[in-house]
């Protein structure tokens, strides 16, 4: 699938780039976090395959610095788990969807919300604790929340990782293979997890209308899942066709271009999906 490439031009070091070049992100990350500005959070929804309903919504961070203008999420999430800093972010995270929650459930929107875990935040092991606080403490009642996490922070250590996701599972949090078919699992691996949901990466969405490879692996996927009693979503739709093919495949959801990009609170609790 084509990235966005930006064009290659040569000029002499401007004033913007000179301060890019001073900045330091993990210093401005701390600022802007003290602060409490610069981060935001965005919610993209997940709708029915079938009939195109809204289910739930994947909250994401964004960052606006003041110099370097938008930071991509991967690229700070990274710097912040070479420190503690991960822990002050995904502290700030919890908060903000929390607060964003109340806003969907005073908007008679009651759905579930899905979370990022990075894998440095998947390892920490006060996390059961701190997340059944936050649940607890900070969240509507009864609000169905989510948890993404990838291959890679699965299949570190597994047997730490079932222990995780059983306690996680018991504290009352759903649970999500992100980026499903990018790592290097075999399919049948993922039945040892107590999951309740795979997420397609786009990587496999992208050219599957003319990719018959792409097609077979949502067939075999969307199977094995409901073999495993697992739902499935597929990521990164952003064409009709795309949306049909998956459809065909029984995959249960999707999120991707096509229904919504990932919209702020305000936008979220006016998205009419069906509009
Ligand atoms: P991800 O968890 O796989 O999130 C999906 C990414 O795909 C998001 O990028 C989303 O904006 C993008 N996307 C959604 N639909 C489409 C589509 O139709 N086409 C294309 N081309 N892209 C689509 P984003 O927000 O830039 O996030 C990138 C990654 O950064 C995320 O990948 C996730 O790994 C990480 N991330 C984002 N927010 C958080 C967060 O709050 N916490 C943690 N731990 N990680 C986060
Ligand atoms: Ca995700
Ligand atoms: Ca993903
Ligand atoms: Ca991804």
């Amino acid at each position: 699938c084509p990235r966005t490439q930006k064009p290659f031009t040569v000029y002499s070091q401007s004033l913007k780039e000179k301060l890019i070049a001073q900045s330091n992100l993990e210093s401005d990350l701390r600022h802007a976090l003290a602060a409490n500005e610069q981060l935001s959070m965005v919610y993209q929804p997940i709708v029915n395959t079938i009939d195109g309903t809204l289910i739930g919504c994947e909250a994401l961070v964004r960052w606006q610095h003041p110099v370097r203008g938008f930071v991509s999420p991967v690229e700070f999430i990274a710097i912040a788990e070479q420190s503690e800093l991960i822990n002050l972010l995904s502290r700030w995270i919890v908060a903000k969807v929390a607060e964003d929650c109340h806003r969907m459930v005073e908007n008679n929107i009651r759905i579930k919300v899905s979370i990022n875990l990075s894998r440095k935040q998947f390892s920490d092991v006060h996390l059961v604790k701190r997340l059944s606080k936050e649940k607890a403490k900070l969240f509507p009642a009864n609000q169905k929340i989510n948890l993404e996490i990838t291959e890679s922070a699965l299949f570190q250590n597994t047997q730490y990782a079932i222990n995780l996701m059983h306690e996680l599972k018991l504290a009352g949090f759903n649970l999500s293979l992100d980026d499903f078919g990018t790592g290097y699992s075999s399919l049948s691996s993922i039945q040892q997890f107590p999951l309740d949901n795979v997420k397609i990466d786009r990587a496999f969405i992208c050219n599957c209308v003319d990719n018959p490879r792409d097609g077979l692996f949502l067939q075999t996927m969307s199977d094995l899942a409901h073999q495993l009693d697992l739902t499935i979503t597929a990521e990164g739709v952003e064409s009709s066709e795309q949306w049909q093919l998956v459809s065909d495949k029984g995959i249960d959801y999707i999120q991707g271009y096509l229904i919504s990009m990932p919209l702020s609170i305000d936008d979220f609790i006016t998205f009419d999906p069906v509009a």
